[in-house]
Protein backbone atom coordinates (compact mmCIF):
# COMPACT_ATOMS: atom_id res chain seq x y z
CA UNK A 1 0.00 0.00 0.00
CA UNK A 2 2.82 2.84 1.15
CA UNK A 3 4.56 1.72 -1.91
CA UNK A 4 1.72 2.31 -4.35
CA UNK A 5 0.92 5.66 -2.61
CA UNK A 6 4.90 6.15 -2.85
CA UNK A 7 4.79 5.08 -6.79
CA UNK A 8 1.61 7.39 -7.76
CA UNK A 9 3.26 10.42 -5.98
CA UNK A 10 6.65 9.88 -7.70
CA UNK A 11 4.63 9.89 -10.93
CA UNK A 12 2.54 13.05 -9.91
CA UNK A 13 5.90 14.75 -8.77
CA UNK A 14 8.67 13.81 -11.58
CA UNK A 15 7.33 16.12 -14.13
CA UNK A 16 7.62 19.27 -11.73
CA UNK A 17 11.54 18.47 -11.58
CA UNK A 18 14.33 18.97 -14.20
CA UNK A 19 16.61 15.56 -14.21
CA UNK A 20 19.83 17.75 -13.38
CA UNK A 21 18.22 18.84 -9.91
CA UNK A 22 17.02 15.10 -9.51
CA UNK A 23 20.68 13.63 -10.14
CA UNK A 24 21.81 16.61 -7.43
CA UNK A 25 18.85 16.30 -5.08
CA UNK A 26 19.69 12.03 -4.99
CA UNK A 27 23.39 11.81 -5.33
CA UNK A 28 22.41 9.09 -7.91
CA UNK A 29 25.04 9.77 -11.15
CA UNK A 30 24.62 6.48 -12.35
CA UNK A 31 21.93 4.69 -14.07
CA UNK A 32 21.52 1.77 -15.30
CA UNK A 33 18.18 0.69 -17.80
CA UNK A 34 17.76 -2.64 -18.65
CA UNK A 35 15.95 -4.34 -21.05
CA UNK A 36 14.72 -8.16 -22.72
CA UNK A 37 13.80 -7.71 -26.02
CA UNK A 38 13.48 -4.54 -28.92
CA UNK A 39 10.91 -5.03 -31.49
CA UNK A 40 8.03 -3.75 -33.38
CA UNK A 41 6.02 -6.93 -32.97
CA UNK A 42 6.84 -8.63 -30.06
CA UNK A 43 6.97 -12.76 -30.30
CA UNK A 44 4.80 -15.09 -29.26
CA UNK A 45 7.23 -16.45 -26.74
CA UNK A 46 6.71 -13.55 -24.82
CA UNK A 47 3.56 -11.65 -26.33
CA UNK A 48 1.82 -13.23 -23.21
CA UNK A 49 5.01 -12.33 -20.67
CA UNK A 50 5.25 -8.39 -21.14
CA UNK A 51 5.57 -6.21 -24.47
CA UNK A 52 9.04 -5.91 -26.06
CA UNK A 53 10.17 -2.50 -26.42
CA UNK A 54 9.36 -0.51 -29.88
CA UNK A 55 12.37 0.65 -31.98
CA UNK A 56 11.11 4.16 -31.97
CA UNK A 57 10.80 3.91 -27.90
CA UNK A 58 14.27 2.27 -27.56
CA UNK A 59 15.60 5.10 -30.02
CA UNK A 60 13.87 8.09 -27.71
CA UNK A 61 15.03 6.15 -24.45
CA UNK A 62 18.95 6.44 -25.77
CA UNK A 63 18.66 9.92 -27.05
CA UNK A 64 17.02 10.94 -23.52
CA UNK A 65 20.03 9.03 -22.34
CA UNK A 66 22.65 10.53 -24.01
CA UNK A 67 21.06 13.73 -23.17
CA UNK A 68 21.96 13.70 -19.76
CA UNK A 69 24.12 11.15 -19.18
CA UNK A 70 27.73 9.26 -21.18
CA UNK A 71 27.61 6.12 -21.79
CA UNK A 72 30.17 3.76 -19.77
CA UNK A 73 31.60 0.40 -21.00
CA UNK A 74 31.19 -2.45 -18.31
CA UNK A 75 34.86 -1.71 -17.10
CA UNK A 76 34.54 1.59 -16.76
CA UNK A 77 31.42 1.22 -14.20
CA UNK A 78 33.47 -1.97 -12.48
CA UNK A 79 36.19 0.59 -11.92
CA UNK A 80 33.69 3.39 -10.70
CA UNK A 81 32.06 0.86 -8.21
CA UNK A 82 35.51 -0.08 -6.88
CA UNK A 83 36.64 3.33 -6.24
CA UNK A 84 35.89 5.51 -3.60
CA UNK A 85 36.31 8.96 -5.48
CA UNK A 86 33.58 11.24 -5.70
CA UNK A 87 30.99 10.78 -8.86
CA UNK A 88 31.08 14.04 -10.61
CA UNK A 89 29.61 13.29 -13.98
CA UNK A 90 26.35 11.38 -14.86
CA UNK A 91 26.67 7.66 -16.60
CA UNK A 92 24.53 5.24 -17.82
CA UNK A 93 24.88 1.69 -19.16
CA UNK A 94 22.48 -0.32 -20.51
CA UNK A 95 21.49 -4.31 -20.02
CA UNK A 96 19.78 -6.69 -21.86
CA UNK A 97 18.23 -9.41 -19.97
CA UNK A 98 17.89 -13.05 -21.39
CA UNK A 99 20.71 -13.48 -24.48
CA UNK A 100 17.40 -12.98 -26.91
CA UNK A 101 17.93 -12.71 -30.60
CA UNK A 102 16.73 -9.43 -31.10
CA UNK A 103 19.46 -7.75 -29.36
CA UNK A 104 21.65 -8.90 -32.87
CA UNK A 105 18.66 -8.38 -35.17
CA UNK A 106 17.74 -4.54 -33.79
CA UNK A 107 19.86 -3.43 -31.20
CA UNK A 108 23.36 -3.75 -32.04
CA UNK A 109 22.64 -1.87 -34.79
CA UNK A 110 21.39 0.84 -33.42
CA UNK A 111 23.82 1.13 -30.39
CA UNK A 112 26.98 1.13 -32.98
CA UNK A 113 25.15 3.93 -34.90
CA UNK A 114 24.61 5.95 -31.70
CA UNK A 115 27.84 4.53 -29.96
CA UNK A 116 26.41 3.46 -26.79
CA UNK A 117 27.74 0.68 -24.60
CA UNK A 118 25.89 -2.35 -23.47
CA UNK A 119 26.24 -5.89 -21.79
CA UNK A 120 24.41 -8.65 -22.59
CA UNK A 121 22.74 -11.65 -20.15
CA UNK A 122 23.05 -14.86 -20.90
CA UNK A 123 21.47 -18.14 -19.94
CA UNK A 124 23.69 -20.59 -20.11
CA UNK A 125 21.79 -23.59 -21.04
CA UNK A 126 19.44 -21.27 -23.63
CA UNK A 127 22.50 -20.20 -25.83
CA UNK A 128 22.54 -21.31 -29.56
CA UNK A 129 18.78 -22.75 -29.32
CA UNK A 130 19.39 -25.60 -27.07
CA UNK A 131 16.70 -25.10 -24.69
CA UNK A 132 13.83 -23.25 -24.13
CA UNK A 133 13.42 -20.88 -21.31
CA UNK A 134 9.85 -21.88 -19.21
CA UNK A 135 8.23 -19.05 -18.75
CA UNK A 136 8.12 -18.95 -23.20
CA UNK A 137 6.63 -22.17 -23.06
CA UNK A 138 4.10 -20.94 -21.33
CA UNK A 139 3.82 -17.49 -23.36
CA UNK A 140 3.50 -20.56 -26.33
CA UNK A 141 1.02 -22.70 -24.72
CA UNK A 142 -0.79 -20.01 -23.78
CA UNK A 143 -0.97 -18.42 -27.22
CA UNK A 144 -2.78 -21.54 -28.64
CA UNK A 145 -5.17 -23.20 -25.79
CA UNK A 146 -5.84 -19.86 -23.97
CA UNK A 147 -5.67 -20.70 -20.76
CA UNK A 148 -4.43 -18.26 -17.80
CA UNK A 149 -3.63 -20.96 -15.11
CA UNK A 150 -0.73 -21.98 -17.83
CA UNK A 151 0.70 -18.66 -17.29
CA UNK A 152 1.08 -18.99 -13.24
CA UNK A 153 3.07 -22.35 -13.32
CA UNK A 154 6.60 -22.62 -11.58
CA UNK A 155 9.75 -23.47 -12.35
CA UNK A 156 9.56 -26.57 -10.05
CA UNK A 157 6.35 -27.72 -12.37
CA UNK A 158 8.16 -27.20 -15.93
CA UNK A 159 7.47 -30.62 -16.56
CA UNK A 160 3.70 -30.19 -16.68
CA UNK A 161 4.04 -28.00 -19.07
CA UNK A 162 5.89 -30.20 -21.45
CA UNK A 163 3.30 -33.00 -21.10
CA UNK A 164 0.84 -30.13 -22.10
CA UNK A 165 2.93 -29.37 -25.27
CA UNK A 166 2.78 -33.47 -25.65
CA UNK A 167 -0.67 -33.63 -25.27
CA UNK A 168 -1.79 -30.80 -27.73
CA UNK A 169 0.99 -31.46 -30.23
CA UNK A 170 2.96 -28.17 -29.69
CA UNK A 171 6.63 -28.89 -30.40
CA UNK A 172 9.02 -26.84 -28.44
CA UNK A 173 12.49 -28.07 -30.31
CA UNK A 174 10.43 -27.40 -33.22
CA UNK A 175 9.67 -23.59 -31.91
CA UNK A 176 13.25 -23.16 -31.49
CA UNK A 177 14.54 -24.28 -34.78
CA UNK A 178 12.23 -22.23 -36.37
CA UNK A 179 11.56 -18.95 -34.30
CA UNK A 180 15.65 -18.95 -33.07
CA UNK A 181 14.63 -17.02 -29.78
CA UNK A 182 18.37 -16.69 -28.58
CA UNK A 183 21.71 -15.83 -29.50
CA UNK A 184 23.97 -17.90 -31.12
CA UNK A 185 27.82 -18.50 -30.11
CA UNK A 186 28.76 -17.53 -33.23
CA UNK A 187 26.77 -13.85 -33.16
CA UNK A 188 28.17 -13.53 -29.67
CA UNK A 189 31.68 -13.83 -30.91
CA UNK A 190 30.81 -11.30 -33.42
CA UNK A 191 29.36 -8.64 -30.72
CA UNK A 192 32.00 -9.49 -28.39
CA UNK A 193 34.37 -7.90 -31.16
CA UNK A 194 32.01 -4.44 -31.88
CA UNK A 195 32.49 -4.75 -27.89
CA UNK A 196 29.33 -5.50 -26.32
CA UNK A 197 30.35 -7.32 -23.43
CA UNK A 198 28.59 -10.53 -21.69
CA UNK A 199 27.89 -11.58 -18.23
CA UNK A 200 25.56 -14.79 -17.18
CA UNK A 201 21.95 -15.02 -15.92
CA UNK A 202 22.25 -18.43 -14.39
CA UNK A 203 21.80 -21.52 -16.10
CA UNK A 204 17.89 -22.01 -16.90
CA UNK A 205 16.29 -18.66 -15.09
CA UNK A 206 14.83 -19.81 -11.88
CA UNK A 207 13.14 -17.68 -9.59
CA UNK A 208 15.80 -18.04 -6.85
CA UNK A 209 13.83 -17.36 -3.78
CA UNK A 210 12.01 -20.67 -4.65
CA UNK A 211 15.44 -22.32 -5.25
CA UNK A 212 18.04 -23.70 -1.91
CA UNK A 213 21.32 -21.55 -1.48
CA UNK A 214 22.84 -24.55 -2.70
CA UNK A 215 20.74 -24.59 -5.96
CA UNK A 216 21.54 -20.39 -6.34
CA UNK A 217 25.18 -21.18 -6.15
CA UNK A 218 25.37 -23.66 -8.35
CA UNK A 219 23.09 -21.75 -11.02
CA UNK A 220 25.43 -18.91 -10.58
CA UNK A 221 28.70 -20.29 -10.70
CA UNK A 222 28.26 -22.53 -13.22
CA UNK A 223 26.80 -20.28 -15.82
CA UNK A 224 29.34 -17.48 -14.56
CA UNK A 225 32.28 -20.24 -15.72
CA UNK A 226 30.52 -21.64 -18.59
CA UNK A 227 30.22 -17.95 -20.56
CA UNK A 228 33.63 -16.31 -19.00
CA UNK A 229 34.85 -19.58 -20.73
CA UNK A 230 33.64 -20.02 -23.98
CA UNK A 231 33.82 -16.83 -24.90
CA UNK A 232 37.20 -16.30 -23.62
CA UNK A 233 36.08 -13.16 -21.00
CA UNK A 234 38.61 -11.76 -18.73
CA UNK A 235 36.41 -10.41 -16.81
CA UNK A 236 32.55 -11.45 -14.89
CA UNK A 237 29.46 -10.71 -14.48
CA UNK A 238 26.03 -12.02 -13.17
CA UNK A 239 22.39 -10.55 -13.26
CA UNK A 240 19.58 -12.18 -11.57
CA UNK A 241 16.65 -14.21 -13.32
CA UNK A 242 13.51 -12.49 -12.31
CA UNK A 243 14.95 -10.70 -8.99
CA UNK A 244 17.11 -10.71 -6.49
CA UNK A 245 14.29 -10.31 -3.93
CA UNK A 246 14.57 -12.75 -1.23
CA UNK A 247 19.08 -13.51 -1.78
CA UNK A 248 20.99 -13.74 1.36
CA UNK A 249 24.02 -12.04 2.09
CA UNK A 250 25.30 -15.32 2.75
CA UNK A 251 25.18 -15.95 -1.15
CA UNK A 252 26.68 -12.80 -2.00
CA UNK A 253 29.53 -13.24 0.11
CA UNK A 254 29.86 -16.91 -1.33
CA UNK A 255 30.09 -15.55 -5.28
CA UNK A 256 31.95 -12.29 -4.09
CA UNK A 257 35.40 -13.92 -5.57
CA UNK A 258 33.65 -15.85 -8.09
CA UNK A 259 31.93 -12.36 -10.01
CA UNK A 260 33.32 -8.66 -10.42
CA UNK A 261 29.73 -7.53 -10.24
CA UNK A 262 26.39 -8.13 -10.60
CA UNK A 263 23.02 -6.80 -11.13
CA UNK A 264 19.55 -6.46 -9.71
CA UNK A 265 16.21 -5.11 -11.12
CA UNK A 266 14.83 -3.11 -8.53
CA UNK A 267 15.12 0.57 -9.99
CA UNK A 268 16.68 3.15 -8.74
CA UNK A 269 17.73 1.44 -4.64
CA UNK A 270 21.10 1.28 -2.90
CA UNK A 271 22.26 -2.31 -1.67
CA UNK A 272 23.44 -4.14 1.35
CA UNK A 273 25.34 -6.70 -1.20
CA UNK A 274 28.85 -5.79 -2.19
CA UNK A 275 29.52 -5.26 -6.11
CA UNK A 276 25.53 -5.70 -6.39
CA UNK A 277 24.09 -2.73 -8.21
CA UNK A 278 20.46 -2.21 -8.97
CA UNK A 279 18.89 -1.28 -12.46
CA UNK A 280 15.53 0.22 -13.73
CA UNK A 281 13.30 -1.89 -16.05
CA UNK A 282 12.21 0.07 -19.00
CA UNK A 283 9.72 -2.29 -20.44
CA UNK A 284 6.89 -0.04 -19.59
CA UNK A 285 4.45 2.49 -21.65
CA UNK A 286 6.26 5.44 -20.44
CA UNK A 287 8.99 7.11 -22.14
CA UNK A 288 12.31 6.88 -20.82
CA UNK A 289 12.17 10.35 -19.84
CA UNK A 290 9.27 9.81 -17.43
CA UNK A 291 10.99 5.98 -16.48
CA UNK A 292 13.86 7.74 -15.30
CA UNK A 293 12.68 10.60 -13.37
CA UNK A 294 9.76 8.59 -11.38
CA UNK A 295 12.88 6.31 -10.22
CA UNK A 296 14.41 9.75 -8.83
CA UNK A 297 11.57 11.18 -7.24
CA UNK A 298 10.53 7.62 -5.92
CA UNK A 299 13.85 7.43 -4.59
CA UNK A 300 13.51 10.51 -2.62
CA UNK A 301 10.32 9.20 -1.16
CA UNK A 302 11.89 6.32 -0.20
CA UNK A 303 15.01 7.77 1.35
CA UNK A 304 12.61 9.44 3.57
CA UNK A 305 11.39 6.62 5.19
CA UNK A 306 14.64 5.23 5.36
CA UNK A 307 13.87 2.70 2.53
CA UNK A 308 16.15 3.43 -0.16
CA UNK A 309 18.26 0.51 0.67
CA UNK A 310 18.03 -3.34 0.08
CA UNK A 311 18.41 -4.57 3.24
CA UNK A 312 19.61 -8.00 3.29
CA UNK A 313 19.67 -11.05 5.89
ZN1 LIG B 1 15.65 -12.95 -17.37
Amino acid sequence: MVKKIAKTISKIGAPLYGVKGLIRKTGQHIVLPFYHSVANNTPIHIQHLYQSRSITSFKADLDFLLTHYKSISLHQLIELNDSDEEIDENYFHITFDDGLREFYDVVAPILKEKQVHATVFLNSDFIDNKQLFYRFKESILFDKLKDKSILSIPYSKEQHLDELALLNQIDFDAYLKEASPYLTSEQIKELIGDGITFGAHSKNHPLYKEISLEEQLVQTNESVKMITSQFGLDYSAFSFPFTDDGVSLAFFDKIYNQTDITFGGAGLKKDAAKNHLQRIAMETNCSGKAIIKNEYVYYLIKEMIGKNKIARL
